[in-house]
């Protein structure tokens, strides 16, 4: 009997990752490519990455994890905000209908925590939640072992506010997400006289330049904001960031858990990069197919 596999898709605002895996999370096959700006030349790149990775294998379903809200029903993209004009998208029926497997939709950084709590550091743990830093922040919450969604929109962690400055692309102002992303952490450099892209910005933190290590100290300082609100609304037993920044480490880690005691008046959790790393997404897309 031919073994059953699983494909992961996690669509971001700056790559899409996507993964073959067998029901006991061992990584097959994968590939990341650049996301182009155009929906139909997105779709495009999701079908031929899912076609890439498949091997000729027997594939039970494929998992797809999305940078923002969708309806109830996990059907539709009602907003991804840094990715332009998908409103109202059936994103499952086309994927569904061009490959003719099953498709499963949800929240990435709802993924993310599946994926987290299956086969990461999550495992066996009642309350978990994960932040996932990149083009934008997204957040995922297990409740009882449970993906908890409220009514659609949960753990929309990147949109609490932390200050009464900047306008957000969702309309509030002060989001966390505008000092805790690529576009909040290249703000504060260039506010610093550091005017680089994000990587080179983070290869001078790493080789200990004063001024990007002070960026990342401002930016662990509004993460630490975020994250002592997120520790007195749910005081979860474990938090876990992934996404691009996290590949920060500790010159972020360190100054937002110090916020975040500073600012928490009883005992917090503790706080750590997700364990799958940069396929946490994508493998976490795939284990919608294991966690029903
Ligand atoms: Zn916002």
């Amino acid at each position: 009997m031919a073994k059953d596999y699983i494909i992961g898709v996690d669509v971001g605002g700056t790559k899409i990752n996507t993964v073959l895996i067998d029901k006991k999370g061992k990584l097959i096959k994968k590939l990341k490519v650049k996301t182009k700006k155009k929906k139909q030349e997105i779709i495009g790149q999701i079908l031929d990455s899912i076609d890439f990775v498949s091997l000729n294998k027997k594939i039970i379903g494929i998992g797809i994890g999305v940078p923002g809200i969708l309806n109830k029903k996990r059907t539709r993209i009602l907003n991804l905000p840094n990715l332009q004009a998908w409103k109202n998208t059936k994103l499952k029926e086309i994927i569904q209908r061009k490959t003719g497997k099953k498709v499963m939709l949800e929240n990435d950084s709802n993924c993310m925590i599946l994926g987290e709590s299956i086969f990461g550091y999550a495992k066996n743990v009642k309350d978990s939640v994960c932040l996932t830093i990149g083009t934008g922040i997204g957040g995922g919450i297990i409740i009882n072992n449970k993906l908890y969604s409220g009514r659609s929109n949960a753990a929309e962690f990147g949109h609490i506010s932390v200050s009464d400055k900047y306008k957000c692309a969702c309309g509030n102002i002060g989001c966390l997400e505008e000092y805790v992303s690529v576009r909040g952490i290249k703000r504060t450099a260039k506010r610093l006289g550091i005017n680089k892209d994000i990587l080179e910005i983070q290869e001078m933190a790493k080789s200990g330049n004063k001024k990007a290590r002070k960026v990342y100290k401002i930016t662990g300082k509004y993460l630490g904001i975020g994250l002592s609100n997120i520790v007195k609304i749910l005081d979860p037993d474990l938090i876990l960031i992934g996404g691009g920044i996290s590949n920060s480490g500790n010159f972020l880690l360190k100054p937002a858990i110090k916020e975040m005691k500073k600012r928490t008046f009883f005992k917090t959790c503790p706080v750590k990069i997700v364990k799958l790393k940069d396929n946490a997404g994508a493998i976490g897309a795939a284990c919608l197919f294991l966690s029903v």
